[in-house]
């Protein structure tokens, strides 16, 4: 398949998912890539990630911290931790931060992430123009007062991934019960959305049971309901959850990592000034896999900011624990965009292409969805 031959049709984008030829798939990423910087630039905006608690009141079937996970050691956060590390966020100049955790509607959570929100909007932040950090959440699917609350209290984005946007694979890899409704999960999307969120959604890459044309409905999904930031990665799996001891095929690692990465590149096509994460899942495919999804056309890295010893417990999958950011950034990035020659740890590793210019950092600054901003 040549690159002249790619259509954006649900035909075109099963053959562009289905077609190995390496020439086809870096051609794709070249050209992604180049339509990345023709719309927003070269800028890699960074959102400092808070896993503020790995507890659960679903049981969704791929996923380690699931409630029916006995073996799963559950932690929950403080004010005090999460201000620590929004606190470090800011420190760093990472511009925004992400708090994500298990989907929880009892009132102490609510109240809780409420008087966080605001006690991060009135941090010192080191952002250009003195502006108080960017707030995504990402805690699953909330009544729609819990929402309005949220975002009365500063957060303006929010993460509520549709994980399959195909009705039935969806039910494949979730419990059979009216908690885990692929109808209440739109519901949800579309409330966000009505309420003047930046409502970001995204799917698994390489499951089990998941066909070429489910991937490319997963990309017309995207752009039907007009999500001005996506984050998808590949499905890395956990040895506990029920999906895996099914013994259900996926995929191996490298075309798990080809297909992340085919996804990031078709869909910066069909939607060229949304905001694309390079999802934390691609590194644990590849020592270099979230700069590699910047150069297929992502715009967005996400750092770990959660306390050692707790991230290593938000095990959605395995291998996550070999996952490190910088440990040592106040002398690591010192001065504007500085970044150190030597260091090995995954932000920084974006090395040769910092120097050169393909990828350049917004230190500092909220790096809202473009399209978002012009409608
Ligand atoms: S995927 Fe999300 S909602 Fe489902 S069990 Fe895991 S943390 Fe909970």
């Amino acid at each position: 398949m040549n690159l002249s031959d790619l259509t954006l049709d649900r035909d075109g984008l099963i053959a562009a998912i289905e077609c190995t030829d390496p020439a086809f798939n870096e051609a794709l990423r070249q050209e992604a890539y180049r339509v990345k910087v023709e719309h927003i630039g070269t800028n890699v905006y960074l959102r400092g990630l808070i896993e503020i608690s790995n507890i659960c009141a679903k049981n969704c079937l791929y996923c380690g911290i699931r409630s029916g996970n006995t073996a799963c050691q559950r932690y929950e956060l403080s004010e005090e931790e999460v201000l620590a590390s929004a606190k470090r966020a800011a420190l760093q100049r990472y511009g925004s931060v992400v708090i994500q955790g298990g989907e929880r509607t009892d009132s102490a959570f609510i109240k809780k992430i409420t008087r966080l929100v605001k006690a991060i909007k009135a941090l010192e932040t080191k952002s250009d123009g003195g502006r108080p950090l960017g707030i995504t959440l990402s805690l699953g699917e909330q009544p729609r007062e819990v929402y309005q609350e949220w975002f009365d209290a500063g957060a303006h984005r929010y993460l509520l991934r549709i994980e399959s946007s195909n009705p039935d694979l969806y039910r494949k890899i979730h419990p059979q019960d009216a908690r885990h409704s692929y109808d209440r999960r739109i519901q949800a999307l579309q409330d966000l959305k009505e309420m003047g969120w930046q409502a970001g959604t995204g799917a698994m890459i390489g499951l089990p049971y998941q066909t070429a044309g489910d991937m490319a409905d997963d990309l017309l999904f995207y752009k039907q309901f007009d999500a001005p930031m996506i984050g998808m990665g590949p499905y890395n799996p956990n040895d506990e959850t029920p999906l895996t001891l099914s013994g259900a095929a996926y995929p191996p690692d490298d075309v798990r990592l080809q297909l992340g990465l085919k996804m990031i590149a078709l869909l910066r096509l069909l939607m060229p000034d949304i905001n694309i994460a390079s999802a934390t899942a691609l590194e644990v495919l590849h020592p270099r896999g979230r700069e590699l999804g910047i150069l297929a056309g992502a715009n967005i890295i996400m750092p770990n900011v959660t306390p050692e010893e707790q991230m290593v417990k938000y095990n959605l999958y395995d291998r996550k624990t070999l996952l490190r950011d910088c440990p040592n950034p106040d002398e690591a990035h010192k001065g504007e965009n500085h970044i150190c020659k030597n260091c090995v740890f995954p932000f920084c590793t974006l090395g040769d292409n910092l120097k050169n210019g393909k990828i350049t950092v917004g230190f500092g600054q909220w790096g809202d969805s473009k399209h978002f901003q012009s409608h």
